[in-house]
């Protein structure tokens, strides 16, 4: 119970800022409760005056007015009432979507290691629909069924103490047992949420990777894989359905007993004359009236736990602190003169052990550097070390002289256009993807963008040039394709560091050295950091890096490098001889 209170508390804003609009559901809501109950007492008195004889002008309108009119009266507030709940809850739902993917793109990167993204998805469709449900249906369906229910009994009583006592008094043992069936019911609530959220992973995973699955004709394995997540899922939904169906049967024989007491009771009483046939109509209507609401309010404790359950998951994404935030007063920057790397250790957070460990370097502004090393050495770690996506274990990063931490993290992401060893590409056209680089680009920037990164031959090759559709995985372009076109949209952010991570791997050897003689000569005073395999390209830099298990074993230029034995050389000479130089 307390932990429905803490989501209510979580969703005050909500509450607060929609106050109107609750107030007016809640009156309405009263009223669609209690009116239904004027029509049954009239339909009673209406047979009493029809056995009576009693029936005059002024009692037909009675029963039109009652029977007809405020029966179509409730039906417009009730269509009033839907619709502004229905409003109310899309409103919430999509106001906790819309915080939750701010709050997912303020994460740390970890966070996508630790959690799936199947389960990312799961949160933030059916758990956030559970949880908004909190603020629609549930308050709804508590409100109406307890107001309905005393509203009922009321009128009941009214008619008889005696006889609304015995007929009902079953209900309660009913309402007890089934709510201890039900009970066990809410423990597979828990685990039908982790199913669901393993389900979509696995299905997200088949359409990612269709491709791969053809080509190795993996095609059955999948499905069987892809089927057993999907049965799972069916299997725990069936699992709860199955308490489900235990319950209402058990319930309406409950019910029948109720029905017995009232009818057999009540015709006595008829017959005794205690109340007339017109009450043990509206009567026996009345414990008609109560069926759905009582058994509603059973399920109000398991809403309650899917809530719980739901809501737990969702706020513990939202409550995910990042560790690399903005100091409280974070120096603001756009260019920078001086880079400096002292003793900079780091480690993942996974990891317990360092990655890089005792990096100097200075990276002065203007400078083209080239960094290379084996696979796995570290360069990637070393270099988004810029993007300030985690922070450092020990050691420092000054930007002319002030630690990286001082600095505003968007500054610090703004000077810098990164492009990564994996290409992201979005379905959308050629020139909009370069776009994402900088929205408010010229046409002629754009076009100066492909020209550096020698995109500019390729739109011949594309169906519809530079209005070509491009797929989320670069499915229309070429490997080279796709990286020169994200280097055009690093490019067309005009960044002060520009980044290329092995983004030149799948282009040939001679297109490497033209793209990275364009940049030195287009990009005056500004940075370029490229991680790249072709010695001859690296070879143009201003200042080499060589990286060997995480540690920088040498710098210098080409020239100063090939001057003694070292990695460096090493690879070098086994490259120009063409063979594979790692
Ligand atoms: P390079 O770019 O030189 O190939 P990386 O910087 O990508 O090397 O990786 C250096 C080391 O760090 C490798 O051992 C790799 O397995 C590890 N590593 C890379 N990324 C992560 C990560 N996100 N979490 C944990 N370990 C990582
Ligand atoms: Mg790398």
């Amino acid at each position: 119970m307390k932990e429905i209170f803490k989501t209510f508390k979580r969703l005050k804003w909500f509450f607060k800022k929609f106050i109107k609009d609750y107030i007016l559901c809640f009156f309405a809501l009263i009223f669609v409760s209690v009116m239904p109950v004027i029509p049954t007492k009239v339909l009673g008195i209406a047979i009493d005056d029809i056995v009576m004889g009693n029936v005059t002008i002024n009692r037909i309108i009675f029963y039109i007015i009652g029977l007809l009119i405020i029966p179509i009266f409730i039906y417009f507030v009730n269509i009033f009432y839907h619709y502004t709940m229905n409003k109310l809850g899309q409103e919430l739902s999509f106001r906790l979507r819309e915080q939750y993917l701010e709050h997912l793109f303020e994460l740390d990167s970890y966070i996508y290691e630790k959690y799936t993204k199947g389960d990312l998805i799961a949160r933030i469709s059916n758990d956030l629909n559970t949880v908004s449900g909190l603020a629609t249906s549930f308050l709804q369906n508590v409100i109406y069924y307890f107001i309905t229910i005393v509203a009922a009994i009321c009128v009941m009583i009214s008619i008889n103490p005696l006889l609304s006592l015995l007929s009902i008094a079953f209900m309660p043992f009913a309402i007890f047992i089934l709510n201890n069936i039900r009970k066990k019911k809410r423990l597979y609530y828990l685990k039908h949420h982790q199913i669901y959220g393993e389900m979509t992973e696995n299905v997200l995973e088949s359409i990612e990777s269709v491709k791969t699955v053809r080509a190795y004709g993996m095609e059955d394995d999948d499905y069987v894989k892809t089927k057993t997540a999907i049965d799972n899922d069916t299997k725990s939904w069936w699992h709860i359905q199955m308490f489900e169906s235990l319950f209402v049967p058990m319930f309406e024989l409950i019910y029948a007993i109720s029905y017995f007491i009232a009818i057999g009771l009540g015709s006595y009483m008829v017959i005794k004359s205690n109340i007339t046939p017109g009450d043990l109509v509206s009567f026996l209507l009345y414990v008609g009236m109560l069926y759905g609401p009582l058994i509603g309010l059973s399920n109000v404790l398991n809403t309650i736990s899917s809530i719980n359950v739901a809501s737990n998951r969702f706020f513990e994404i939202m409550d995910l602190e990042t560790e690399v935030h903005d100091i409280s007063e974070p120096k603001n920057i756009m260019k920078f003169k001086e880079i400096k790397f002292r003793d900079v250790c780091f480690k993942y957070p996974f990891d317990d052990f360092n990655v890089l460990s005792n990096i100097n370097l200075t990276i002065n502004s203007g400078e083209t550097i080239g960094i290379v090393g084996p696979t796995g050495s570290g360069k990637s770690t070393l270099i988004r070390q810029l993007l300030r996506e985690f922070n450092i274990s020990s050691g420092k990063i000054l930007i002319d002289n002030i630690p990286i931490e001082e600095y505003k993290i968007d500054d610090i992401r703004n000077m810098v256009g990164y492009v990564p060893q994996e290409h992201i590409l979005f379905r959308r056209s050629v020139d909009d993807n370069i776009l994402i680089g900088n929205p408010s680009a010229t046409h002629e920037q754009i076009d100066n963008a492909m020209i550096v990164a020698d995109f500019k031959k390729d739109l011949n090759e594309l169906s519809n040039g530079e209005h070509t559709l491009v797929s989320e995985l670069g499915g229309s372009l070429s490997g080279g394709q796709r990286q020169r076109l994200s280097i055009a949209r690093a490019l067309v952010k005009d960044p002060e560091i520009l980044i290329l991570d092995d983004s030149l791997s799948a282009v040939d050897a001679l297109t490497e050295t033209n793209i990275i003689k364009q940049l030195k000569s287009t990009r005056v005073g500004k940075t370029n950091i490229i991680v790249a395999h072709c010695f001859s390209a690296i070879a143009l830099a201003d200042k080499i890096v060589v990286i060997q298990d995480g540690k920088i074993t040498d710098i210098g230029t080409h020239k100063e490098l090939l001057k003694y034995d070292n990695w460096y050389k090493m690879q070098y000479l086994i490259q120009i001889k063409g063979d594979n130089y790692e």
